[in-house]
C-alpha cells in the first residue's frame, strides 16, 4: 500500500492540476483542506514509526523479563527445598487448629507467639510438633 504522505501529495498535484480559483472561497477552502491533509499524513506517519519502535522495545523488554523470571523461579526453588524450610519447626494451633511455621531460633528462645489466625497464644508443650 502507497504511504499515507504519499497519496496526499498525489491529490495535493492532482489538485493544482485542476487550476482552481483560489480567490473564491471554494478554492480557499481546497487549498485549507490539502494543507490540513499535508500536516495529518506526516504526523501519522511519525506516530506510526514510533509505535513500531515501541512494539520493537517492548519485545525486548519482555523477552528479558522472560529470562528474569526463569532465574526468579530457580531462585524461589532453590530457597525452598534447600534453606528456607530448614529453619522453621511446623506447629498445629491448639485452638483453631492451623498449620503455621514457626522460626525454629524463636521457639528455642521461648517467646510468646500468637497464632495469626484465631490470635491465641501458642504453648509449644500443648501443640503438636510435627517434623519429618
Ligand atoms: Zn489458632
Amino acid at each position: 500500500m502507497e504511504s499515507l504522505t504519499s497519496r496526499v501529495a498525489y491529490l495535493a498535484g492532482f489538485v493544482d492540476g485542476l487550476e482552481l480559483d483560489k480567490t473564491t472561497k471554494e478554492g480557499k477552502a481546497i487549498e485549507q483542506i490539502i494543507e490540513v491533509l499535508k500536516d495529518m499524513a506526516l504526523e501519522i506517519e511519525g506516530i506510526s514509526e514510533n509505535q513500531m519502535d515501541i512494539e520493537d522495545y517492548l519485545g525486548e523488554i519482555d523477552e528479558d523479563l522472560a529470562y528474569v523470571e526463569d532465574d526468579l523461579y530457580d531462585i524461589d526453588d532453590i530457597d525452598y527445598d534447600d534453606d528456607n524450610m530448614d529453619d522453621f519447626i511446623e506447629m498445629k494451633c491448639g485452638n483453631c487448629g492451623d498449620v503455621i511455621y514457626v522460626d525454629a531460633g524463636i521457639v528455642e528462645e521461648g517467646e510468646d507467639m500468637i497464632c495469626p489466625r484465631c490470635h491465641e497464644p501458642l504453648e509449644f508443650g500443648d501443640s503438636e510438633i510435627e517434623e519429618e
